[in-house]
């Protein structure tokens, strides 16, 4: 199992470029609120992607997720929201109780679609009829390779029809409020 560990040149897009097509209470809205939590939006395509790959594997099955992260200031620090703009499935997972990896070519593939202002912001993984949470493993994976500000981590129960989504080192659990569809979703708010 190989990792990416290099630092890449990537950096976070400024919020004004996000909530440029919202109007003032959202975008008050959002900003107070992303103190807690950062916002996510997944659009129907990057679901449509995940849903499929998870669906047709009766065993854990995941990928990377890559998208664009808005921040008040920088990646470390004042992200207010991250959108996933494209899910890799990895073809080679490898699940057990006691280990679960991603192979290295989902990384190779991954890092074919990466820019400046596009990378690797989280990972997504099933758990088919065991229910959405995140197990020991998953917290360590999470904080071992995802484990900075605006990394995400989503569990799928495609049987239970079950999700969760959890964020940084600490795993901590994402509010279904700050999981929008997309950015025409939040722009109805
Ligand atoms: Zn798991």
């Amino acid at each position: 199992m190989k990792w990416i560990d290099r630092k890449p040149d990537i950096s976070a897009k400024s919020v004004t470029e996000f909530l440029s097509g919202l109007s003032v209470l959202p975008v008050l809205d959002l900003l107070s609120s992303s103190v807690e939590s950062p916002h996510v939006l997944i659009s129907d395509s990057v679901r449509k992607t995940v849903m499929e790959h998870i669906s047709s594997n009766r065993t854990e099955s995941g990928g990377l997720l890559i998208g664009e992260v808005f921040s008040l200031d920088d990646l470390n620090s004042g992200v207010v929201a991250v959108s996933i703009t494209k899910a890799v499935p990895s073809q080679d997972f490898d699940a057990t109780s006691v280990s679960l990896s991603m192979g290295p070519a989902v990384w190779d593939i991954a890092r074919s679609y990466v820019t400046k202002h596009r990378f690797v912001v989280g990972w997504y993984h099933s758990h088919p009829d065991l229910g959405a949470f995140f197990s020991g493993t998953d917290r360590k994976t999470q904080a071992e390779f995802f484990n900075q500000e605006y990394h995400l981590g989503l569990v799928i129960d495609p049987v239970r029809d079950e999700e969760l989504w959890f964020v940084g080192k600490d795993s901590l659990t994402i509010p279904f409020s700050h999981v929008w569809g997309g950015l025409s979703e939040l722009a109805m708010v």
